[in-house]
């Protein structure tokens, strides 16, 4: 966002924009347009490269395999040789992974060869030993075989100079491999995004300490942070801040100066984001949702001096649906990366689902396997946008649509899986 007054812009172009019933798609494409790819990259180390994203794309710097290798333990024959089988060959030699056969093959000659071996200079064809008899001299072909049987051609697997991993592509462990087997030590990256997080509340006391009256411990700083760091961002924990105009402006500003974006919950419900929407008037420019969903109606976004501002529900189950929705994907495209949209599929659900017609819900779930083996999700229990232990015991969301009604046991819906541990 380049000056004050383009986020209202880009609104305003919005048809039928409603901010006190904003759909999800809606929320999520409007926040898109104000996030853009980092414009920087640093070159760092493979074995630190876990969870960074690839700034440019890498190209093969050779073939893989870079020669022909046997697939199987066997024997390497020429195929116009064993074209009339049954026929019997004589053994000449062998060849190890590592250790390659030095010599050459002729007519009606066969070498017994490992896999990862090299097929030796002349042959096109490994007969798996499961196929042949060998009596240690000779070796007898009882059936036909294909030309190029179990060999691994040269630049089968990847051709030299073409892209094997795209600009975006985040690192997991296969790319660590990946790379590491095409020799590259040192990888481009985007830089690490730096992530201010901050929760508000003067009813919020820290863990480890006993809980005094009237109070209620800092949970959702806890959730975002696990959230965030399985993202790999470098996050910058600006700890509990009191509802006190003062200590947040102060807070916001000193975030915004140092971190890319700025995630913070509470303060946005009716009641509260009065005073924390004036505030944040004057240091940026934030607009307030309430979403068309639940839990996580209320959510705020926006931009405070060069920072992405996401200002999450305080309901601690809200806080991780919204995070989900709409945060982490937003992240993403400010790591360099390009989200795909999360999984989902049908399931049956053998819990009867309550629902009242109007907002779209994310409700949560348990996805298994029933007798038959058939996927089927029942429901975590009550569905109240305060208890975190439903998150917990979750591993997806049952998606409901808005014009949803209650869902009936044995019926078809929607699910987002969200854990795999
Ligand atoms: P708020 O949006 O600030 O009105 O908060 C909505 C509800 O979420 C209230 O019941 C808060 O006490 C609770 N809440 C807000 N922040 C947190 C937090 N960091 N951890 C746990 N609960 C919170
Ligand atoms: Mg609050």
């Amino acid at each position: 966002m380049e000056s004050k007054g383009s986020l209202q812009a880009a609104l305003s172009a919005l048809s039928e924009y409603d901010p006190n019933s904003m759909p999800v798609d809606q929320a999520r494409l409007f926040i898109r347009k104000f996030l853009a790819t980092p414009g920087e990259q640093e070159s760092i180390a493979l074995n630190e490269a876990l969870r960074r994203t690839l700034a440019e794309d890498i190209l093969s710097p050779m073939n893989v395999p870079p020669h022909d290798y046997s697939a199987m333990d066997g024997y390497a024959v020429r195929h116009a040789d064993v074209a009339s089988a049954p026929c019997r060959l004589k053994l000449i030699g062998s060849a190890f992974a590592g250790r390659p056969f030095a010599g050459q093959i002729a007519a009606g000659e066969c070498v017994r060869i490992m896999t990862g071996a090299l097929i030796p200079v002349g042959c096109d064809c490994v007969i798996m030993q499961e196929d042949v008899k060998a009596d240690g001299a000779t070796v007898e072909i009882t059936k036909a075989h294909r030309p190029g049987e179990n060999i691994r051609l040269t630049g089968e697997d990847i051709a030299k100079d073409s892209v094997v991993l795209a600009r975006g592509q985040v690192i997991r462990p296969a790319e660590m491999g990946l790379l590491a087997s095409l020799g590259f030590s040192r990888i481009p990256v985007y830089p690490k995004l730096k992530v201010a997080l901050l929760s508000t509340g003067d009813e919020l006391q820290q863990p480890g300490s006993a809980l005094e009256p009237g109070r209620i411990y800092d949970s959702n700083r806890f959730t975002l942070m696990g959230l965030l760091e399985e993202l790999g961002v470098e996050l910058i924990d600006l700890g509990t801040i009191r509802d006190d105009r003062a200590n947040l402006r102060a807070a916001l500003l000193d975030a915004a100066g140092r971190a890319d974006a700025i995630i913070s919950s509470g303060g946005v419900s009716v009641g509260e984001a009065d005073f924390v929407k004036q505030l944040l008037d004057e240091i940026g420019e934030v607009v307030f949702w309430k979403i068309a969903m639940k839990p996580g109606k209320p959510l705020a976004y926006g931009k405070i001096g060069n920072s992405h501002f996401f200002g999450l529900p305080g309901n601690p189950v809200a806080v991780m649906v919204t995070f989900l929705q709409f945060v982490r994907d937003a992240l993403r495209v400010l790591m360099g990366q390009q989200p795909q949209p999360p999984m989902e599929f049908q399931a049956v659900s053998t819990s009867r689902i309550r629902k009242a017609p109007g907002r779209m819900e994310f409700q949560r779930g348990i996805l298994g396997r029933n007798e038959n083996n058939e996927l089927v999700v029942r429901t975590t229990g009550e569905q109240g946008s305060g208890i975190l232990s439903s998150m917990s015991k979750a591993n997806c969301f049952i998606i409901l649509p808005a014009t949803q009604g209650n869902v009936e046991a044995g019926s078809v819906v929607q699910v987002q899986p969200f854990n795999h541990a």
